[in-house]
């Protein structure tokens, strides 16, 4: 069933990683599987027998020609330095190359533990799993850059995280899994050699069109790039309300793909202080720190690179903190370009950010739903009259009605029919987002009841984000007061 693996990963030197098979589970059950995926990571799916899968996706037989390890990296928790994390509960089982020829990691993330554990169990609970593949299906579908989900399986033991839990695996993909982290494991130790080797690998793989660029040339455009790819990142996640909640070093990839969905949440009522996740006690990841921690994140890739830069180390920190400074404006220019696509507006006038910004201080204001609003203005956009279902969004209409003056006049600037922009907008402001308490219900049914019903049916929804769905019109509304949740867990 599965394509032949690429050993890329297990190639490098012994020190990048653990040699570890995965700890077969008692008894293994394929709960979800992503058909169109496996089919673009070229699985043969004409055998496909889900039996036989689950002990393949819960790790219980090693796949022919994969050789499981887990990844060395360390990485910054929270702001503090911890120098050897490591796959604590994950294998990769190597690469394969899909049907566009991109190569693809298959990692299996519960899989027991493994010489990185530190304690923990190795193993994952289902909420978790299931919330994963949840978030990073739509993530996927809202056309942001993320991991995504191939297969879930519930294992048959159950896991203790305060009230015991059934236990699952997730298979998880990947173009990698090289973080800021994994360039931090190396520097922590004073490896140039393996920072160089990874860095080469880090071109080969995500940044081909800098393998022309030799020395320090390679590794300074190497940096420039991976930044371009974060901030537009981080921008894409700002404009569907997205929290990731754990934005650690080890947490945040070379390739510019949105990784580790443990706390995360997505923004209901806008307030840029939103917090959720339910470790991030002091709101160091909150909604609008977002941003800035990715900068911080940057410069701390930056210095592992330093020696790679200039023999001068003065001078390779005045270089990088240039660029790391350049991250603002970088950012401020993806995010604009986010917002304007969500407003309609297909050129750049100079008053285009303080339109924005007025519409989410009126948001704010009004404890208006971020989702709502901005797919509600995509039916102002085509008729005047469905103004006042969007005053309807905010408490006191008032305070969006001034805005809705201000926003005509600069569409009628642009050439584009009310019809066609409203057609463009809905392409960018999803109406179906995960919403929290849609996916605490989807979990809990499986957890309590082993029911996954609601969990497909979400997922049914939430990965044709832009498209209307008749009949599903609930999924696209805010919890109610009773149904909100507060906090999310990893
Ligand atoms: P995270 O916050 O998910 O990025 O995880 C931080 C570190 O803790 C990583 O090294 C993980 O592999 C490790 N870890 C998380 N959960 C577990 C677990 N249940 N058992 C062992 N290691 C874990
Ligand atoms: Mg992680
Ligand atoms: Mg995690």
């Amino acid at each position: 069933m599965f394509p032949s693996f690429t050993l890329r990963y297990a190639r490098f030197p012994e020190r990048f990683y653990a040699r570890f098979d995965p700890v077969p589970v008692a008894s293994p059950r394929l709960v979800a599987f992503n058909r169109p995926l496996a089919d673009e990571l070229g699985f043969d799916l004409s055998t496909f027998d889900s039996d036989e899968a689950a002990v393949w996706f819960a790790g219980n037989v090693v796949p022919p020609g994969a050789e499981p390890l887990s990844q060395a990296y360390a990485g910054h928790q929270f702001g503090g330095f911890v120098p050897r994390l490591g796959d604590g509960r994950a294998v990769l089982l190597g690469e394969v190359t899909d049907r566009q020829g991109r190569l693809r990691d298959i990692q299996l993330k519960g899989a027991g533990c493994t010489p990185f554990s530190r304690g923990g169990d190795g193993r994952a609970p289902l909420g978790p799993v299931l919330r994963e593949y949840l978030v990073s299906e739509a993530m996927h579908a809202m056309g942001i850059p993320t991991t995504r989900a191939l297969a879930a399986v519930t294992t048959g033991e159950r896991v203790v995280r305060g009230i015991p839990e059934p236990g699952a695996i997730l298979t998880r993909v990947a173009s990698s899994h090289i973080r800021v982290g994994t360039f931090q494991y190396f520097a922590a130790r004073g490896d140039a050699d393996a920072i160089r080797e990874l860095a080469d690998h880090v071109v080969e793989r995500h940044y081909p069109e800098l393998a022309r660029l030799s020395g320090n040339e390679r590794y300074m455009a190497l940096i420039e790039a991976i930044q371009a790819r974060q901030a537009a990142l981080v921008a894409k996640w700002m404009g569907v309300g997205f929290i990731h909640g754990v934005m650690n070093t080890d947490n945040t990839t070379v390739s510019g793909e949105t990784i580790d969905y443990g706390p995360c949440a997505f923004m209901e009522t806008y307030d840029p202080k939103s917090v959720f996740s339910a470790i991030d006690e002091g709101g160091r990841y909150a909604y609008a720190n977002q941003p800035w921690i990715a900068q911080w994140n940057l410069a701390r890739l930056a210095e592992t690179l330093l020696p790679l830069i200039d023999s001068d180390q003065e001078r390779a920190v005045e270089w990088a903190t240039e660029v790391i400074k350049a991250f603002e404006a970088q950012y401020e220019a993806e995010w604009l370009a986010v917002m304007r696509a969500k407003l309609g507006l297909a050129h750049e006038e100079a008053g285009d950010r303080a339109l924005a910004e007025t519409l989410l201080d009126a948001m704010h204001q009004g404890h208006a739903d971020f989702t709502l609003t901005f797919r509600q203005l995509c039916e102002a956009a085509e008729s005047g009259e469905a103004d006042s279902a969007l005053g309807d969004l905010f408490e006191r209409p008032e305070v969006i009605e001034a805005w809705l003056g201000r926003w005509r006049e600069r569409l009628a600037q642009e050439p584009a029919t009310p019809a066609e922009r409203a057609r463009q907008m809905r392409l960018v402001n999803p109406a179906y987002i995960p919403r929290n308490h849609r996916v605490q219900q989807a979990l809990t049914s499986a957890i309590d009841e082993d029911d996954f019903a609601p969990f497909e049916s979400l997922l049914a929804v939430v990965t044709r984000p832009f498209e209307a769905q008749p009949g599903r019109e609930d999924y696209s509304l805010p919890a109610s007061p009773r149904e909100r949740v507060f906090r999310t867990f990893c």
